[in-house]
């Protein structure tokens, strides 16, 4: 078992694009399985490679608890999105003690390759959807917090500053929200 340290928004690296992933070897495999031990003990439900400065398309997905499924994704990319949105509240494990209302599609469909280089294709919906399309902005170097509405960045503004300088948000209740919505 091999827990990576955790990238928060103070490292530039989580504003940079991951590369495609051409290799689907042990080193793969082993990048992938350091990925479920980080994000199992973060109690987070979603990681992708770049928060563990792996910069590769590659994201860890464990939402069995909630109903839908665990697995690992490479190279993944948008297929489709429904128009039907859902606002439901986002958290991530680069900005802890965060967790605010965000609008994104109600579904979507992804391909993806898994780790022996296969193609797939995966449909989800409601906090599904919401992981695969958290984790794939990752990949792209978007944070959640930069999709905000313009009046929820206003009020977590300060508490968005302190993490940039490393500390976290006093009145943050770090591992109830981490259980329920962290990706
Ligand atoms: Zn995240």
């Amino acid at each position: 078992m091999a827990v990576k340290r955790i990238l928060t928004i103070q490292d530039k690296r989580l504003y940079q694009k991951s590369v495609e992933v051409k290799e689907f070897d042990k080193k793969l495999r082993d990048n992938v399985r350091d990925m479920f031990d980080t994000m199992r003990d973060a109690l987070g439900v979603g990681l992708a490679g770049v928060q563990v400065g792996l910069m590769q398309r590659i994201m860890v997905i464990d939402l069995e608890e909630a109903g839908f499924i665990k697995g690992s994704f490479v190279n993944p990319k948008i297929l489709e999105t429904s128009e039907e949105t859902q606002d439901s509240e986002e958290g991530c494990l680069s900005v802890p003690g965060i967790s605010v209302p965000l609008k994104r599609p109600k579904w979507v469909k992804i391909s993806y390759q898994d780790l022996s280089g296969e193609e797939n294709t995966l449909e989800g919906e409601m906090l599904l959807a919401r992981a695969l399309l958290h984790e794939m902005d990752h990949m792209d170097g978007r944070v959640f917090i930069d999709l905000l509405e313009p009046d929820i960045k206003k009020l977590i503004k300060n508490d968005i500053e302190l993490i940039k300088k490393g500390k976290i948000p006093k009145e943050s209740k770090i591992p109830e929200y981490r259980e329920k919505t962290a990706i």
